[in-house]
């Protein structure tokens, strides 16, 4: 056997194959879901080995040969696509980079923490969130001539089915589950909470997953409102999505939130309007990332699919281009400098056109494309890039949230 034990609950694993710091970054986040009884996977400086840290009490074995394959999938992604770079900003301000924004935030009683991955704000961060969405709101209603809307939070399985969600993310899902209608179930429910403690869950086998699920992706509740449409060129609609996915142990702060906002733009209609949708989103990304005067880049990207869909998935999407990120520079908890995925800019060909039967006038399934951009770490990233001192931040913006 070619690992080896380095003490009694980490393991080194050898990595089969070459990888780059992407894939290294991607394995390590991607970890937490591999099993209960792992904390981490930790890739090497070097990058050919994985060093396993497991819970204590862990079977050893068992962990290893789920960690070696999850690691035999995700080594198997195909390196060295070009990046390229369609924007590339420049801030005016000089000041350093802030480190510790999100203790800063709270210690300012801007933002309250609950610690599993939900914030409340108030004060500048409610007022610059506001702004972030705002602003979006306004460039894409002179760009797009976007019709506003409003969008549930809850979703149904079905739905998420149909936009391929459970094949692509199935670790990040969540299901809603009820009391079963059972009325002795529901009074032992009831009992056993009303004079205890702490919250006392139901048994269960006395909870029913009914397929409703939180909102994963701001564009999908879209798309079922769609059926049956047909786009001589196309027509673009906005909202702001309010967004959950189980990020278990990686959350964290602003940057990884278990609910956040997305300001949301979907494109419909042919494969000439799309296109031209989507170019129009760059300049809007420049034009926002000048109004908070922050360093920002767009450049080709890929989904972080989970593990066993990743290699070939993350193939397609690189070999088309179909994915462009919103790259803000923040810094980690370390102080370290890390590009924040603060927006996607996406292209999905006539996938949900076919799924959700909309088409163009030629009877063919509509294309579709979408804009997201992540207030919150939008929000991180201008707090980062200015700090808490009113008078580093451009005047327009300073005027709005410190008022
Ligand atoms: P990451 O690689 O960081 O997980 P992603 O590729 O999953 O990001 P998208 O699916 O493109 O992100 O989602 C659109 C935007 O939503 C992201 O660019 C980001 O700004 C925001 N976002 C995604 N996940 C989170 C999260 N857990 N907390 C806060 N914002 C998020
Ligand atoms: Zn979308
Ligand atoms: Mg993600």
């Amino acid at each position: 056997m070619n690992k080896h034990v380095t003490n009694f609950n980490e393991i080194i694993l050898p990595l089969t194959r070459e990888i780059d710091f992407e894939i290294a970054g991607d394995i390590e986040k991607e970890s937490v879901f591999v099993s209960p009884q792992i904390d981490r996977i930790v890739v090497s400086e070097d990058l050919k080995s994985a060093r396993l840290i497991a819970r204590e009490g862990a079977n050893l074995e068992e962990v290893a040969d789920k960690a070696r394959r999850f690691l035999d999938v995700m080594v198997k992604q195909v390196t060295g696509f070009e990046i390229k770079v369609f924007v590339d900003t420049k801030r005016k301000d000089t000041g350093p980079y802030q480190i510790g924004v999100n203790d800063g935030l709270v210690e300012r009683g801007w933002m309250h923490d609950y610690g599993k991955g939900q914030v409340a704000y108030s004060g500048p961060v409610l007022k610059l969130a506001q702004l972030i969405n705002e602003k979006a709101g306004e460039l894409y209603k002179k760009a797009y001539n976007a019709t506003d809307g409003h969008f549930p939070a809850m979703i149904d399985a079905d739905t998420l089915h149909k936009c391929g969600y459970f094949d692509s993310h199935p670790n990040a899902v969540t299901f809603l589950g009820n009391v079963i209608e059972d009325f002795d179930a529901i009074e032992e429910f009831r009992r056993a909470n009303s004079c205890s403690e702490g919250a006392l869950l139901p048994q269960p086998e006395h909870i029913h997953i009914d397929g409703m699920c939180l909102n994963p992706a701001a564009c999908f509740p879209c798309y079922p409102t769609l059926k049956g449409k047909t786009y001589l060129t196309g027509e673009s609609f906005t909202w702001m999505g309010r967004v959950f996915r189980y990020e278990s142990r990686n959350i964290n702060g602003l940057d990884r939130l278990y609910e956040f906002n997305v300001r949301e733009l979907v494109f419909v209609g042919t494969e000439e309007y799309v296109r031209e949708c989507r170019a129009k989103a760059l300049p809007i990304v420049e034009e926002m990332a000048t109004f908070f005067d922050i360093d920002c880049q767009v450049q080709t990207a890929t989904d972080p699919f989970f593990a066993t869909v990743s290699a070939a998935k993350k193939f397609w999407q690189a070999a088309q281009e179909v994915k462009n990120e919103i790259k803000i520079p923040a810094l980690g908890n370390d102080g370290s400098t890390k590009m924040l995925a603060c927006g996607s800019i996406n292209l999905h060909g006539n996938f949900f056109g076919k799924r959700f039967e909309f088409y163009c006038a030629n009877g063919e399934p509509a294309q579709t494309g979408c804009v997201g951009l992540g207030i919150e770490r939008w929000v991180l990233a201008a707090f980062t890039q200015h700090g808490f001192e009113p008078h580093r931040w451009p005047e327009a913006v300073r005027n709005r949230i410190f008022s």
